[in-house]
């Protein structure tokens, strides 16, 4: 599935053909990434199935949650040196990627720009956790990221004005065109934009795809359940299970192995910090005393 609109939707098909599709069936999640089958009826065609997926990635606060993408191999994170970069979105972001099963790539873009190796210094930390920084000038030349995202199915995020947009028109050619097309042809000639649209990059979507979610000025993971979170750092998820307690929080208590890591310098406090943050959000909307 392609692009959606309320319950209109724009699918795939295997020989490339795009049609116009509605969702039989109320209550059924469907997202960019979805595969799906469909039958043919006047005027498009009607999905009548939803295949099992790998994941689902969500953003989230604590007020809603929203799709960004089905079957996911690759978050690709965006940021560049001429803006203030949040470096804890970074660190959402590799929660994000590990929580749902996929690979995390951080885009260090702009490296044309004064202020990039300071940048990249700083991008130390997470070469160190195990995840790749690909340096990137979208503006001259994407190749590297291409060959990085060739046969994954990816989701491309970032603050605004990192360089998304600049990276996905180079690597989906007419990405931008397609979307607007996309958008006409699911709100009928109606003025609205879609919010997530899925970007073969080639013709053929089986070689890969990269999906954006424009608007993305926060990355909330609250939809994570509280004891999916600890897991979801790779630094802590080691120490797992080696706590004197069982159900040890990792705050203040004894034998505690987690907190004994961050003592030795092998866990960033910030980072644990962070784990305990996205814990309480958790809780906090799933508090029934807070709905
Ligand atoms: P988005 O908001 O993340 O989609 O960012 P855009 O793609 O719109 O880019 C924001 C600005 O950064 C634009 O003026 C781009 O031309 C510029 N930009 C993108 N990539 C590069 C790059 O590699 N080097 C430089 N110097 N500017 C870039
Ligand atoms: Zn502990």
């Amino acid at each position: 599935m392609l692009a959606a609109q309320r319950r209109h939707f724009i699918v795939g098909l295997d020989d490339g053909e795009r049609i116009a599709c509605v969702l039989k069936g109320r209550g059924t999640t469907l997202a960019c990434g979805d595969r799906v089958e469909v039958v043919r009826v006047a005027g498009g065609g009607a999905i009548e199935r939803v295949l099992p997926r790998t994941n689902l990635v969500y953003r989230s606060d604590a007020f809603k949650e929203k799709l960004i993408a089905a079957n996911v191999t690759l978050l690709i994170g965006v940021i560049a040196p001429d803006l203030p970069v949040d470096l804890e979105l970074v660190d959402r972001w590799t929660v994000a990627a590990e929580a749902e099963g996929c690979r995390f790539l951080l885009v260090a873009n702009k490296a044309d720009l004064p202020g990039f190796d300071a940048l990249l210094a700083r991008l130390a930390a997470w070469r160190r956790l195990g995840y790749d920084v690909l340096t990137l000038s979208a503006k001259r030349d994407v190749a590297p990221l291409r060959a990085a995202a060739s046969g994954e199915h990816s989701v491309l995020v970032g603050q605004s004005g990192m360089g998304k947009s600049t990276i996905l028109n180079a690597l989906a050619a007419g990405a931008a065109a397609r979307t607007a097309d996309i958008s006409s042809a699911l709100a009928s000639g109606r003025h609205t934009t879609t919010s997530t649209t899925l970007h073969p990059l080639d013709a053929d979507p089986r070689h890969g795809w990269i999906v954006d979610s424009p608007g993305m000025t926060e990355f909330a993971l609250a939809h994570l359940a509280p004891d999916a979170i600890p897991p979801a750092f790779v630094e802590v998820r080691r120490y797992l299970g080696h706590c004197r307690f069982r159900d040890c929080q990792h705050r203040q208590e004894p034998g505690c192995a987690v907190r004994e890591a961050v003592a030795r310098g092998d866990i960033a406090p910030h980072r644990l910090a962070l784990m305990h943050t996205l814990i309480s959000d958790s809780e906090a909307v799933r508090d029934p005393a807070r709905r």
